[in-house]
């Protein structure tokens, strides 16, 4: 996706996979700046170590202390783009109250999205302590309440933020008869092709929303802040098979 982007806008330059062990990420980083790489997108588990040893001026890492984006420009700084870049593909529902499947860095980015966009969350999580204290995390923020099983009802919008979709045949339990008939499933999960909740979804006449369209959204941010110009997100799309 990215060099797809770096072709499109006539850009020389690389988007690397780069493994680095937990207690060397520092080092990795101060190394990859004397390399002279510009930014970095970060993932687990490093995210929050990202937060420590970067500036920020982002409100969001202020608030939960993760980040998934660097530049490495004079000083090594943050963002997190994985926040804005969940909400961007839901900005036109009206907030009411969403079911979030899920407790890991993925459904703590979610809900605190959509708590900071006004709803309401439920989390539902299969290890009910860690569901419990990602909601006592996210309360600064807003009304999140864990429920014990994955029950939709009461909710128009479902996100799945289990890793459960990413193989073929895998799908998240849900209650499926409980859910509203205009309800919107998002799945974080993405593949190359729709996640079998979604072709679920689909089939029953739900609104669906592919988790590759954050997965764009927070490129194309990070792109603009590496590059200070817009990022051609339909080349970006096409990259991940969404047009
Ligand atoms: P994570 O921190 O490892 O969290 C995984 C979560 O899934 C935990 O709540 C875990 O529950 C639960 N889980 C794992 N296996 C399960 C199973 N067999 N049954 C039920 N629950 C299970 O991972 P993450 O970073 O949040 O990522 C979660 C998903 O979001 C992944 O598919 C990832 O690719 C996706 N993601 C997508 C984007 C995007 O741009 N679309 C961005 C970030 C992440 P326990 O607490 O009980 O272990």
């Amino acid at each position: 996706m990215h060099e797809a982007a770096l072709a499109a806008c006539g850009i020389e330059g690389r988007y690397l996979a780069i493994r680095v062990a937990e207690s060397e990420f520092e080092d990795a980083i101060a190394h990859l700046a004397a390399c002279g790489f510009l930014g970095l997108n970060v993932t687990l588990p490093h995210k929050a170590a990202a937060a420590d040893i970067a500036t920020t001026d982002d409100p969001i890492v202020r608030d939960i202390h993760v980040a998934n984006c660097l530049l490495l420009v004079d000083e090594v700084r943050c963002r997190n783009f994985d926040v804005p870049g969940f909400l961007a593909p839901i900005a036109d529902l009206s907030p009411n109250t969403a079911l979030v499947l899920g407790a890991g860095g993925a459904a703590a980015a979610a809900a605190y999205g959509l708590l900071r966009a006004g709803w309401r969350v439920v989390i539902w999580n299969r290890s009910e302590r860690t569901g419990k204290s990602l909601c006592a995390a996210l309360a600064p923020f807003g009304e999140a309440e864990f429920r014990e099983e994955p029950n939709p009802e009461d909710c128009d919008l479902v996100v799945n933020a289990t890793p459960l979709g990413l193989k073929e045949g895998d799908c998240p339990r849900l209650v499926w008869e409980a859910l509203h008939p205009r309800a919107t499933l998002y799945d974080l999960a993405y593949r190359a092709e729709p996640t079998n909740l979604l072709r679920e979804a689909a089939c029953r006449g739900l609104t669906t929303v592919d988790g590759r369209e954050m997965l764009v959204e927070q490129g194309a941010l990070a792109f603009e802040w590496w590059f200070d110009r817009r990022a051609p997100r339909d080349v970006m799309r096409r990259a991940v098979g969404l047009e």
